[in-house]
């Protein structure tokens, strides 16, 4: 019988441990932390995303910023107004929602934010102190998984992991995260050759492409774990009854509300062979955000220890 793995569940966990630290701050007297999350323009999953980030840190106690600024801001704006919050004593974290509106340099406006505060862990100073093997702040979906991965015992330590896709923000740090739980990692992308060859292979399968039902249950080694961190809206019902041919309810739900929410695995067939999974949605989606809210604990906390030893001196 298939192990479901209920991120849901763990982000609950994840999400009440960071209330419990921060209510512990409040009876020290310490302020709260404090998460600045910058919008631009109008795209609605970004504000679905967003809002869902404001929802976990009312429910944590953390205190959050929201700066929605129009489609139309300037690069220099955007940097201006990333200048001003990492001046902030009071801003911990600072949160850029990707994708930015064509025109702005993403790249360009992660490298602005100062280190301490990049909260998605996507600045170049946290991306080499992951590869360094060195605390500092890293991509929430990533350690969030492995913190799942960990918590329902699942054997990392010599085991053969392969990860679909090398995004900075999933598929590289994921990789390395694996790597330092002494996993035997192999990162594969669109390049790769025998990608179903590849998978049978993995005791540990990440899929991280964005390719609606890509990973098919033939491609899975019996007993795998599969951690599926695709998002994906189906819409068009011709790839509906291709990816849903053993998910019945799925296709149902197609046909029903003109589209439906998936992984890059298709779940059910997967299912079958794997020893355990992630379902979409209710896998590893909640993950993020409460990875989001231990990084700005992370942060405010690192801050705070930085200004107590500049005290001393
Ligand atoms: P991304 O930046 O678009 O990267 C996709 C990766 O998949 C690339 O490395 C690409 O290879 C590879 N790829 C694409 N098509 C492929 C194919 N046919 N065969 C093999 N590899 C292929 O995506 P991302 O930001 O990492 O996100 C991936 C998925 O995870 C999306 O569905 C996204 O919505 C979801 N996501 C979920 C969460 C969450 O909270 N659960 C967080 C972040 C992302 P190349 O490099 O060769 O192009």
């Amino acid at each position: 019988m298939v192990l479901i793995l209920d991120g849901k569940t763990h982000a609950d966990h994840m999400l009440a441990e960071a209330a419990a630290v921060v209510a512990d701050r409040a009876a020290q007297g310490l302020r709260p932390p404090c998460l600045a999350v910058v919008l631009v323009g109008d795209d609605p999953a970004s504000h679905v995303y967003v809002s869902g980030k404001i929802k976990a840190c009312a429910r944590t106690g953390i205190r959050s910023l929201e700066h929605r600024i129009p489609a139309g801001t300037s690069q220099h704006d955007l940097e201006a107004l990333i200048a001003e919050l990492n001046q902030d004593p009071e801003v911990d974290g600072i949160l850029v929602q990707l994708p930015l509106p064509g025109g702005l340099d993403a790249k360009r406006a992660t490298r602005c934010i100062d280190p301490r505060k990049d909260v998605d862990g996507l600045h170049p100073v946290n991306q080499g102190l992951l590869m360094g093997g060195q605390r500092g702040l890293r991509p929430c979906t990533p350690s969030a998984c492995i913190s799942m991965l960990k918590a329902y015992g699942i054997a990392l330590k010599g085991s053969r992991a392969v990860v679909l896709g090398r995004s900075e923000i999933v598929g590289k740090p994921i990789g390395l995260m694996l790597l330092e739980e002494h996993a035997t990692v192999t990162i594969a992308h669109s390049r790769t050759v025998d990608l179903p060859g590849l998978c049978r292979e993995a005791d540990l399968l990440v899929a991280a492409v964005g390719r609606p039902g890509m990973v098919e249950g033939s491609w899975i080694r019996p007993g795998a774990t599969v951690v599926d961190v695709g998002i994906n809206r189906v819409a068009d019902l011709e790839l509906g009854a291709r990816i849903f041919r053993a998910d019945p309810e799925k296709l149902e739900t197609l046909r029903a509300r003109g589209s439906v929410l998936c992984g890059d695995v298709r779940f059910r067939e997967a299912a079958l062979v794997a020893g355990a999974i992630t379902p979409v949605p209710g896998g590893v989606g909640p993950l993020t955000i409460a990875g989001l809210m231990a990084n700005t604990l992370q942060a405010c906390e690192a801050m705070e220890q930085v200004v107590q030893i500049q005290e001393t001196l």
